[in-house]
């Protein structure tokens, strides 16, 4: 622990190159051919696994020697990011760019971390998966679903996480409420029905109600997102739209049956639609103490959810990443690179210690 890999001073080149090849969702298939060839070159199996049209691939690599089956731990990011693409620079001993802390440098890490437990400690029993559209429905690990990996045991997901491992992450909860009314003169109230007034008083309810909360995620909070609202102050609104979306701490499915309750009290002429956009529940994750950080609870939601072998409880699942989500998704996204170079060696503590919670036998050279 602690002692630097010499690879580690490769990592802000590899991370460089990969910024510069621009992956923004639907967008993936460069990335992918290029995550292709540096595994391939480097000791690992390569499938790409068809996503979706045009040219969407997730990325599977184990060890020439190994197969996914024999896997115990799979090493996890995704290549998506999001819009608009600025290639790297290096400013400040930090490196900028689209994807710098979200995830292409985290990638380059998982990457020589991975090579490195290979070559160095002979481990054979890893796979590493890299999904494409996680920055818009997460469609890649949806279809990584269909892989197998029997004997995994955890799924280390690489996110900007500051470099300490997260103990949990809350719940995701978001719908629309699509409301239809007449729409008419404002002088003549009479001769419409206002699509707003309805949707209106559930929005009110919503804000006035006590959400769950829980003793480690904390409060449930939500944030209310108007589309339409009618057309002008002198018509009555035709239609109305919003789209909710709850943090959700506890009891997802209470927090549903309250929503559909609200809606039943203040749509007396049933005029709101509900459509269920996504719901689940806030999940525990496996934590390590690396880099002596303390691991804490975030509120973004990731890949994690959605894959089936974690939410089935047969997989645990392991949230780290250096860089901060704070930057990511912004014009200013950036990434340390002290703490990116740390992480090399943070991402292989992680795998050793998992391997040893998994009980097997290593063949270190250490
Ligand atoms: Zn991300």
């Amino acid at each position: 622990m602690g002692k630097e890999n010499v690879n580690s001073v490769d990592v802000v080149e590899l991370a460089m190159q990969l910024i510069d090849v621009e992956s923004v969702t639907n967008n993936e298939y460069a990335m992918a051919q290029t995550l292709q060839s540096w595994l391939e070159a480097h000791g690992f199996t390569v499938e790409l696994q068809f996503v979706a049209h045009p040219n969407r691939y997730n990325v599977l690599a184990y060890p020439k020697q190994s197969k996914p089956e024999l896997a115990t731990i799979i090493i996890n990011s995704h290549i998506d990011t999001v819009p608009p693409y600025f290639p790297a620079s290096i400013k400040d001993n930090k490196i900028f760019g689209r994807g710098a802390c979200d995830t292409k440098s985290i990638i380059a890490a998982q990457l020589i971390a991975a090579h490195a437990l290979l070559t160095t400690h002979g481990i054979t029993s890893i796979a590493l998966l890299y999904t494409v559209g996680e920055e818009h429905d997460s469609i890649g690990m949806q279809k990584a679903n269909e892989l197998s990996f029997p004997m995994a045991k955890f799924m280390i997901t690489g996110e900007p996480t500051n470099s300490r491992t997260i103990s949990g992450q809350k719940g995701c909860y978001m719908f629309s409420l699509k409301s239809k009314g007449t729409a008419a003169h404002s002088a003549y109230p009479e001769k419409g029905l206002c699509a707003l007034t309805p949707l209106l008083n559930v929005l009110h309810a919503i804000q006035n109600e006590r959400w769950p909360t829980h003793k480690l995620f904390g409060e449930t909070t939500v944030n209310i997102h108007v589309e339409d609202g009618g057309v002008a102050s002198n018509v009555i609104a035709g239609s109305a739209e919003a789209t909710i979306l709850f943090r959700i701490s506890d009891k997802p499915f209470y927090v549903e049956q309250r929503i559909k309750q609200m809606i039943a009290r203040h749509d007396a002429q049933n005029q709101i639609t509900y459509h269920k956009i996504c719901l689940h529940g806030p999940l525990e994750l496996e934590t390590v103490d690396v880099e002596k950080f303390k691991p804490y609870v975030v509120a973004y939601t990731t890949d994690i959810p959605v894959n089936r072998a974690v939410m089935d409880g047969k997989c645990k699942a392991v949230l780290f990443g250096p860089g901060s989500i704070e930057v990511a998704h912004s014009d200013h996204e950036h990434i340390d690179i002290e703490e990116l170079k740390r992480s090399v060696q943070s991402y292989q503590d992680i795998v050793l210690t998992l391997l040893k919670r998994c009980g097997r036998d290593l063949r270190s050279k250490m």
